[in-house]
């Protein structure tokens, strides 16, 4: 709750952009809490968070746990934050015990996971993962009109460390749901399994503009109403896969966008998720030539551009039972279950063995200022994440 006085909104949501002057605050906060606890604080180059509780062994690769102290615009006080401060309990928890580990700890935040002042999201972690070059994290502009490198110099985050040159012996990330699945199956801990694949495509319907009072309605090339069958087709396929599919338009544009002009353009993004990978291919091949075959019938002429392409992701198994074991041992409600939503986990997970932990959170709402998460169930997540650390680290 204290963090979340940083950047407060006015309804109990908070707004800390990455490297904003509001992120460089919680982040001073959080530091100043962990050399309290005793930990030693380094960052790296593109301003990624170490704070590390030493072991007995400092030469055995760090356990590590974090997430992301940086919201959305009209974000919430868990997103990330509960990952990130669920690590530090985790280590006050251990100097209250007088408990010393085999292996340090490492509590990390990764910088921009959110990715709304600058790009791309998830930056820290795709940089220590090799998705993307220190300088390209460093020349990238934000709103504000500075460079990354700049902000992070500035704030005093920017480290010598390579990122993803530092040993880890695992990273287990704890985080909320963000989704209404453990809330109405009454289950207290989601043992996550994947992360979702993610596949966006970006569609361009063209026909042609006309006059709306004179054009009679046989001889329209309306891009709009083309696209509205696609989409509605779209939806339909999503809904007769499985379970596990995902399809949204969320995205519309419509050219010119006149009141009195059939519209002869039309652009919308079509994002398409999946855990396996074969079915996401399938899905993905089943929604372009429903596509053609809607453009072709209204002699539409129809653009599909592929983006946004990202695999889906499996957990390491034997992390997985850890978590799920950790979790049952302590008598809390489990179920294995998927991430909808991308987390820093799954670029850590290229390099790292990595899993995650769920909590629920209230009504499923996140990406809003009313997310809520009961503390009983916050410290469900942190016990399971000590224990998990625990069997890792070693006494
Ligand atoms: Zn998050």
């Amino acid at each position: 709750m204290e963090m979340g006085q940083i950047g407060a909104l006015p309804n109990g949501g908070c707004c800390r952009a990455a490297l904003s002057e509001d992120d460089r605050r919680g982040r001073e906060l959080f530091m100043s809490w962990c050399r309290d606890a005793g930990c030693d604080i380094r960052f790296d180059a593109v301003g990624n968070l170490y704070a590390r509780r030493p072991g007995r062994n400092p030469k055995r690769p760090a356990v590590a746990t974090g997430s992301h102290l940086d919201t959305q615009p009209h974000g919430g006080k868990f997103d990330g934050i509960y990952g990130v401060l669920a690590g530090l309990e985790v280590v006050r928890s251990l100097n209250d015990a007088r408990v010393e580990t085999e292996a340090p700890l490492d509590v990390i935040c990764w910088t921009n996971e959110e990715g709304v002042r600058f790009g791309p999201p998830l930056a820290g972690s795709l940089a220590f993962s090799g998705g993307v070059a220190v300088d390209a994290v460093h020349q990238s502009r934000t709103l504000d009109g500075t460079t990354v490198g700049d902000d992070l110099r500035a704030a005093g985050f920017l480290g010598d460390e390579k990122p993803g040159s530092r040993a880890l012996d695992c990273f287990i990330e704890a985080h909320i749901e963000q989704g209404p699945i453990l809330e109405a199956v009454g289950k207290t801990i989601g043992v996550v399994t994947h992360i979702v694949g993610i596949r966006w495509s970006i569609v361009t319907v063209t026909g042609q503009d006309s006059h709306a009072g004179t054009t009679p309605m046989n001889k329209r090339r309306d891009a709009l109403v083309g696209a509205a069958a696609m989409i509605t087709a779209l939806n339909g396929i999503a809904r007769n896969q499985d379970e596990y599919a995902r399809l949204t338009v969320g995205k519309l544009q419509v050219y010119p966008n006149s009141g009195a002009t059939i519209p002869g353009k039309v652009t919308f993004v079509c994002d398409l998720r999946h855990p396996d990978l074969e079915v996401l291919d399938a899905l993905e091949k089943r929604m372009h030539a429903t596509l053609r075959t809607l453009a072709g019938e209204r002699d539409l002429e129809l653009a599909i551009e592929r983006s946004i392409n990202i695999a889906p992701l499996r957990f390491a198994p034997e992390l997985i039972d850890v978590v799920r074991q950790s979790a049952t041992d302590l008598g809390y409600p489990n179920m294995d279950m998927l991430s909808g939503a991308g987390h820093d986990a799954m670029n850590v997970a290229r390099v790292v063995p990595t899993a995650m932990i769920f909590v629920p959170c209230k009504g499923g709402l996140s990406h809003n200022e009313a997310e809520s998460a009961t503390p009983e169930d916050l410290a469900a997540g942190a016990h399971t994440l000590l224990h998990t650390l625990l069997v890792r680290a070693g006494l």
